[in-house]
């Protein structure tokens, strides 16, 4: 079952990164591997996608393009955008079938290059930036800024009735998948101030009661998804025909049935929507 709920092994070695000579000895130490990534942010994997495939680097270390990851077991992981051999994968295809290490590698590495691809410029003053800190950081050497990575988050919750049928909707596009509700924080909220803003908004149902249930990343671009379970104070449901397309109240049997007859299909196993929906189909206690 992936948690994400343990310290990760992946040290990002923070108070080294920021030297560039220390860097560079790492990208030529014996262990060190690369990871190379498409312009679409997939990674290289065995064929089927269970395993990363890495290469050990073998051009000289360039600041600009090579990405410090972090040390795994000691042995330095870089990543690169680059042209790809091969198999390639993205987190939400094959997130879940890789190990937990390998999936922190994938997540990472995929959420920083696209950082780096859709923001060289300074947010401040429009100026050219310099990468620093292994790839943690860039520089704006026009107005002295330093710019580092954006996670943004979101919220997604498992909305709950009082028989314990599950708020599951759908939108254009998605064919027969349905998932749980879900949306983005929006400046100046709380993650429980976006959870009643946002199942209003969809589903116009309002929310007595918010619990926790737990976090992953989510690099598409480079979200953190934050999951709850909620118990809703209504019951009656109204659309946003904006944000989707259909939404119901469904039983445990219920799904089981229409998943079995081909009637709906479930989010991907790399997406905590996948983990939120199976906890509750397995009448995990607690959840709200
Ligand atoms: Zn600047």
């Amino acid at each position: 079952m992936l948690t994400w709920a343990t310290a990760s092994d992946l040290d990002r070695v923070d108070h080294h990164r920021r030297s560039t000579e220390w860097v560079s000895n790492l990208w030529r130490a014996d262990d060190a591997k690369l990871l190379k990534l498409d312009d679409r942010s997939r990674f290289t994997t065995n064929v089927g996608g269970s395993k990363l495939r890495m290469t050990k680097p073998f051009v000289e270390y360039d600041s600009q393009r090579h990405r410090l990851l972090g040390l795994l077991d000691s042995s330095p992981i870089f990543a690169v955008e680059a042209l790809t051999e091969g198999e390639v994968h993205d987190f939400r295809e094959v997130g879940f079938q890789l190990s937990d290490n390998e999936r922190d590698i994938a997540a990472t590495a995929a959420a920083m290059v696209n950082w780096h691809r859709s923001e060289p410029f300074c947010s401040r003053c429009g100026g050219v930036t310099q990468v620093i800190n292994g790839g943690y950081a860039r520089h704006c050497e026009v107005c002295d800024m330093d710019h580092f990575p954006r996670t943004d988050p979101a919220v997604i919750v498992g909305v709950l009735d009082d028989s314990d049928r599950l708020l599951l909707g759908g939108q254009a596009g998605w064919g027969n998948r349905v998932s749980v509700l879900a949306g983005f924080v929006e400046v100046g909220e709380s993650l429980e101030q976006t959870i009643h803003r946002e199942i209003a908004e969809e589903a116009d149902v309002t929310i007595a009661t918010t619990r926790y249930f737990g976090s992953q990343p989510w690099p598409f671009p480079r979200s953190v998804m934050v999951a709850f379970f909620a118990r809703a104070a209504s019951a009656e449901i109204c659309v946003d025909s904006e944000e989707l397309q259909h939404a119901a109240w469904m039983s445990r049997d219920e799904v089981r049935e229409r998943v079995a007859a081909g009637e709906l299909s479930l989010p991907g196993q790399s997406s905590i929507a996948s983990r939120m929906i199976g906890a509750w189909l397995d009448g995990q206690p607690d959840l709200i």
